[in-house]
């Protein structure tokens, strides 16, 4: 608690830059205080020893129990996450060595060869145990209701893993026996490894680190790797065991993302084969236990009890026909009329955010002029304090929402769904609900994944409103009526069985699981859509005809961080000589909204525009913005912000799309596995080899140009729109290929290209083979039906179902 006290401690200091200076340790220690009281504290010692015990722990908490943030810190403390797990003296999880560890730096565990039991940093911290009550001798919080009916209460010590079966790991090297932590999001692997490596008073990077696609702060000091689900699929890809891992903790499972899904069959198969020397700790906020429990074999479930205060619901009395306005409009009116404590906003995107925020800035500051600046000092005089939090948001800004609200102010969050149960906001009392989320969904039969604004369920609106209760009575907006939350879903189905299975699929066959159909999901998806991912994958050349991945093609598209048809237009680029093109365009249509559209200044941005616009379609223009960008010095921070302000590009997508292009290349390039070792080439000016490659990849996405203005897609025959942003908008070419559908009141296709129809037979001649092509003006050609029965060996009539395609 008081390792800043001491000389040795300062001395210490001083020499390690750690630390060093006196604000950041008050802060330290009333961020320690602030971690005792979190109720995952009381479970401390019982989880611990039940993990001793049981290969798999299926722990579900309230949402800002601790379960994050704490619980990994807790293994290391208690040795789990350490490197020298077999050779130590030291029972893990003994109370000793807890108490010290915890108490004197959190999570901070030696090196091997000092570990004495005692974690001790220097003579401050073994003072500090003295003051130590204890985090966990009441365990009665914790109730157990697994498999065996409740973990025995050996307080002697529980015996150490022994660490036999190992099973080709290899713990020895730096990094073996870390402990991994599942996200679904990348805002929360980021946010919680900061606020953790804060905790532990260390750099983030060093022992505690995150690893995101195309992002890793991690070192060979890392012990606690925060990361999301989908990277850590991708390092089973290379390896399958997971061998620098002592213990997986998958989190938030209950969002039952896909890879979350898939990742719960792996690890099954890691268990089995690794023994001992693996645990397994699934994390849960909703009450789901059992589903887990059943799943995993000799699973064990433990539930910390968490403090919840009441929560008053209020709806609207009549539907809201604009959430947006509605949300703004009741994040005022709880600002004017409603006591201390912060407002959480649940929105469904970053646009929406970003105009939310506007919008409520506006009002803000016409209320503010009518009202005059001595308005009475009730709640409503304080100041507003608009908040967004958001993925793409720089790390600086998400950090922000978590700072108190200095005095005399009052914090409005708005949130994607990100700030339902993933990521948990002191201070919040009230929530204002607009009912929608963002969700994808998968129409296995058109091949169509969307990203639609949809109606929560009945179980996300409660997670919502139950923010508001954490820290007080709290409050809940919804901005909809009673009647219409009680015809709402009552859970949300698992994401695997409404998504696009490609990569996931692709990913599978990479690690020798050929069946997909029968693995072991623990929801399976519906066989249309593993049907369609076949077909997908057999039409890029990643599969043979008996389903089986290509050594070629197959292999090297599992490798590349990208989507399965952007990774096969890299591959068809590095072979016609325009690779650093086709890099940059992944690049740059890998990061988000890279132009920036006010709304006040819509002539101005529309001019800078035009500088970049090609008049072959999307793609082409990102191309020329990149290449904008590169040409200015890299050192000139400040010619690159004038360039992007003056032009109303963000300078923020630019600089990850270059830090993507970057590792992207280096990926591509790098001469021994997972690298490809392919030369990249450029194609000058000539835009016919790129937009080549691209058909080449995105030939699932090649549509028509129809009589009446809108696109035919040739594979499915799916009706769509040309998106309003696409610069093909003025000028529609005959033939395009799109890189997604988007729903909202109409199917649109974002980011095209024109392409030559002639190319299509001869790049994907398994879809448009040339007997076909006379047909692809009409109403829609489906995938080659003959290659089906080959590739997934299934019934005829749910083949031909899944393959025909909509007419
Ligand atoms: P859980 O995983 O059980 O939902 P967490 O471990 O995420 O809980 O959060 C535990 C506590 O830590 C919460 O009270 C939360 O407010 C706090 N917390 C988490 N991240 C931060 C942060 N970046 N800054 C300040 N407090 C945080
Ligand atoms: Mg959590």
């Amino acid at each position: 608690l008081v390792i800043e006290d001491g000389p040795s401690a300062k001395k210490h200091r001083r020499s390690t830059k750690v630390d060093d200076d006196a604000a950041a340790a008050e802060r330290r220690k009333l961020i320690d205080a602030e971690r005792r009281q979190l109720p995952a504290w009381a479970a401390r010692d019982k989880l611990l020893q039940l993990l001793q015990e049981h290969r798999t722990l299926v722990l579900v908490g309230e949402t800002g129990s601790g379960k994050t943030t704490q619980i990994p810190q807790f293994l290391l403390s208690a040795r789990f996450g350490s490197r020298s797990r077999s050779r130590s003296s030291t029972a893990p999880g003994k109370p000793t060595s807890d108490k010290a560890g915890a108490a004197g730096t959190p999570g901070d565990i030696k090196s091997p060869q000092k570990a004495t039991g005692v974690v001790e940093r220097d003579g401050a911290s073994r003072g500090a145990v003295t003051q130590n009550d204890g985090p966990a001798q009441n365990v009665h919080h914790v109730s157990i209701n697994g498999s065996d009916g409740g973990g025995a209460a050996n307080h002697g010590g529980p015996q150490q893993p022994t660490g036999k079966s190992v099973g080709g790991s290899d713990g020895s090297r730096a990094g073996g026996g870390a402990i991994a932590v599942t996200q679904p999001r990348r805002v929360a692997a980021m946010t919680v490894a900061r606020r953790v490596a804060e905790e532990m008073g260390t750099k983030l990077g060093d022992k505690v680190g995150y690893a995101i696609r195309f992002e890793d702060v991690t070192s060979h000091s890392t012990r606690i790797k925060y990361m999301t689900d989908g990277l850590l699929l991708r390092e089973a890809l290379v390896d399958p065991l997971l061998s620098r891992y002592r213990i997986v903790i998958i989190d938030e499972a209950h969002e039952r993302t896909v890879h979350t899904d898939v990742l719960f069959g792996l690890l099954k198969g890691v268990q089995a084969r690794r023994g001992e020397d693996f645990r397994l700790i699934i994390m849960s906020a909703t009450l789901d236990a059992a589903r887990f429990v059943d799943y995993f074999p000799g699973a064990v479930a433990a539930l910390i009890r968490g403090r919840q205060f009441p929560v008053r619901v209020m709806y609207t009395p009549k539907p809201e026909d604009n959430y947006l306005d509605a949300a703004i409009n009741a994040t005022l009116q709880v600002h004017a009329d409603e006591g201390e404590g912060d407002i959480l906003v649940f929105l469904t995107g970053q646009d929406e955010i970003d105009s939310a925020e506007r919008l409520l800035k506006d009002r803000l500051a016409t209320l503010q002029g009518s009202r005059g600046p001595t308005s009475s000092p009730s709640f409503g005089s304080r100041e507003l304090l608009v908040l967004p939090i958001y993925a793409a948001l720089p790390p600086e800004q998400q950090m922000k929402v978590f700072e108190p609200a200095p005095e005399g102010q009052r914090k409005a969050i708005l949130a994607t769904n990100i700030a339902e149960t993933s990521i948990t906001i002191p201070g919040v009392r009230y929530v204002i609900d607009t009912g929608h989320v963002k969700a994808r969904d998968y129409n296995a039969k058109l091949g169509l994944e969307s990203l639609a604004v949809v109606p929560v369920s009945q179980a996300q609106a409660r997670q919502r409103s139950g923010r508001a209760g954490r820290e007080g009575p709290g409050k809940a907006f919804r901005l909809y009526t009673e009647a219409d939350f009680s015809v709402l879903e009552p859970t949300t189905p698992p994401e695997i069985t409404r998504c696009n299975l490609g990569s996931v699929v692709l990913q599978l066959k990479a690690m020798g699981i050929n069946d997909v159909l029968g693995f072991d999901f623990m929801d399976p998806p519906p066989r249309a859509a593993i049907l369609r991912s076949l077909e997908l994958l057999y039409a890029l050349g990643a599969l043979d005809a008996a389903g089986c991945l290509t050594e070629g093609v197959g292999r090297r598209l599992s490798r590349l961080p990208v989507d399965p048809m952007f990774g096969r237009v890299l591959l068809a680029a590095t072979e016609m000589g325009c690779g650093q093109e086709a890099v940059a365009v992944v690049a740059m249509v890998s990061t988000e909204n890279v132009f920036h559209t006010p709304r006040q200044k819509e002539r101005e941005w529309r001019a800078a525009r035009l500088k970049f616009v090609s008049r072959e379609g999307d793609h082409l223009t990102l191309l020329n913005v990149f290449r904008g960008f590169l040409e200015l010095p890299k050192e000139s921070n400040k010619a690159r912000t004038t360039w992007c302000s003056e032009n109303f590009i963000n300078i923020r997508a630019m600089r990850k799309a270059e830090d993507i292009y970057e590792q992207l290349v280096r990926f591509l390039g790098h001469p021994s596995p997972p690298g490809l070792g392919l030369q990249l080439a450029t194609c000058g000016e000539d835009s016919t080899p790129l937009r080549r490659a691209l058909t080449a990849g995105l030939f699932p996405h090649a549509a028509k140009l129809q009589p009446d203005g809108s696109y035919r897609v040739l594979a499915t025959g799916r009706q769509v729109f040309l998106h309003p942003s696409s610069v093909l908008l003025d000028r529609k070419p005959a033939c395009l290929v799109f890189n997604e559908l988007m729903h909202t009141t109409r199917t649109y296709a974002r980011d095209a290209v024109e392409i030559e129809a002639r190319w299509l037979p001869e790049l994907a001649p398994a879809v448009f083979a040339a007997k076909t092509i006379a047909a692809a003006a009409g109403p829609g050609v489906g995938i080659n039906e003959r290659l089906a029965p080959a590739t997934t060996g299934v019934a005829a009539g749910a083949r031909g179902r899944a393959l025909r395609g909509a007419e």
